[in-house]
């Protein structure tokens, strides 16, 4: 006869029931690691059946991180050194391309210009290569301190006589008392002055024209460098405010400046594309310049915003499309545009000089600054062609990729306004939020988050791949 024994809590018991809690909490924890990567998998599915992603078993968020690992290369690769800032010096725009060309035939799309990759043609612009410029003793530094505009011209060691003018109003300078002189002026007018109708420009040509001083000094809060397709006849630099925080108090100033205006420079376009799946006759243009503003002196450019992110974007997008089985029902150009920063002459050479018939290109959609996004994305020229974006807003709305999308009017701003000019609907994006940084030398790739990158490249792929 088996007499029932009373639980006491003993030192073995207690071993038991901890065992016995253990066993269950392993056993929970190994069922939780095989159903969520399932579930993660059966999202993968619903969106496989809606066309838009390549079968995987990788979950989209790895997926995520391998294409922005990839979208950060490709910026780091185009703002290499050796790059020097995709400008007209020591062959940037020329090394950029060809690294282009490599990229595109990776990829393996067709070459959209006769059987070439590039499209090339010629162009005018000063290309500065050096400048130095000191002010109450000190050597600034280029880039940093300041900029020769873009129209500088050459000029050897000089050394002048300052005067300070203030904000150079027209009519408040005694003119003939700055001819040979080198006129130092604010550029920012005070907030809610009448002046602010006269622009920085204005008061520099005047001062050119009425003076005839030997050199100009602008004193400004932020340097925005760009390129001109002239030379001016008197030398002007700009200054960082702080560099230069008394500049009523320079006597004496001392500048050099070699630049070189060239007529004839050979730069080119590089343009591929993908034959469509449904309307292979109609192309659908999708733009991005790859050119920059190069290196003067020891200050480069390197434009990791300002575009190497839209040519990240755009070759994500190609490498996407190029995949055999992905169905997109137009045929697709991927154009990267060189000279966008010197009047948007790529494009509108382009334009000029269509490589698929311009009657038969339905639109374009060109991508300027994508490298942030924290706050949403603009939409340039969305109130001039509903058609083209009203589509895009509702698509945006019900995968709820970007907040938020805005629109705006048709501006002269990037590569989409000569297709604009030429009858064909476009739009130009660009990202908003993030760093101020535009042409100056602190557009580099460590600055950007590319917030609105892999959710934009979601939104397109969606766009091109259901377009009617
Ligand atoms: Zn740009």
């Amino acid at each position: 006869m088996k007499t029932a024994v009373p639980y006491v809590t003993t030192p073995q018991n207690a071993r038991l029931l901890l065992s016995f809690i253990l066993t269950w909490v392993v056993a929970a924890g190994v069922l939780l690691c095989f159903i969520v990567p399932l579930h993660a998998q059966l999202d993968v599915r619903q969106v496989v059946e809606e066309g838009v992603y390549k079968p995987t078993l990788e979950a989209p968020v790895l997926d995520s991180l391998r294409l922005m690992q990839q979208a950060r290369r490709d910026v780091d690769s185009l703002c290499a050194p050796h790059m020097a800032g995709r400008g007209y010096t020591h062959e940037g725009h020329t090394l950029a391309a060809r690294w282009l060309v490599q990229e595109l035939r990776k990829t393996g799309l067709s070459p959209l210009c006769d059987g070439s990759y590039t499209q090339s043609f010629t162009l005018k612009v000063n290309v500065l290569q050096d400048a130095r410029l000191v002010l109450l003793g000190q050597p600034l530094r280029l880039g940093y301190d300041f900029m020769p505009n873009g129209a500088c011209p050459a000029r050897g060691l000089t050394t002048g006589k300052a005067v300070y003018a203030g904000y150079a109003r027209s009519g408040s300078l005694p003119a003939g008392k700055l001819a040979g002189k080198v006129v130092v002026l604010d550029a920012d007018l005070p907030q809610g002055s009448r002046e602010q109708t006269v622009s920085l420009y204005e008061r520099i040509f005047a001062l050119i024209r009425d003076a005839r001083p030997a050199a100009i000094v602008v004193r400004e809060v932020k340097l925005t460098h760009s390129y001109s397709q002239e030379q001016w006849p008197v030398p002007v630099f700009h200054v960082q405010a702080d560099a230069l925080p008394f500049p009523a108090r320079v006597r004496k100033v001392q500048w050099a400046v070699q630049a070189q205006l060239r007529e004839q420079e050979v730069t080119r376009n590089v343009a591929a594309y993908l034959p469509g799946t449904r309307r292979p006759d109609t192309l659908i243009v999708l733009g991005a310049h790859y050119d920059h503003l190069g290196r003067v002196g020891d200050a480069t450019f390197h434009g990791a915003s300002d575009n190497a992110s839209g040519v990240a974007f755009l070759l994500s997008l190609a490498r996407y499309f190029a995949q055999p089985g992905v169905e997109h029902p137009y045929s697709l150009a991927f154009l990267f545009f060189s000279a966008e920063e010197v009047g948007l002459l790529g494009s509108r050479h382009y334009v000029q000089h269509p490589c698929w018939p311009l009657s038969r290109t339905r639109a374009m959609y060109n991508f300027d600054l994508m490298a942030n996004g924290s706050k949403g994305i603009m939409t340039v020229a969305g109130k001039d062609y509903p058609a083209l974006y009203a589509p895009l807003a509702a698509l945006n709305d019900s995968l709820q990729c970007i907040y938020p999308l805005q629109s705006r009017e048709n501006r002269p701003n990037s590569d989409h306004y000569p297709f604009t000019q030429a009858g064909i609907p476009a739009l130009f994006f660009y990202t908003q939020g993030g760093p101020p940084h535009y042409h100056d030398v602190h557009d580099l790739p460590g600055a950007y988050q590319l917030e609105a990158f892999w959710v934009f490249r979601k939104l397109f792929i969606h766009l091109l791949t259901r377009m009617q």
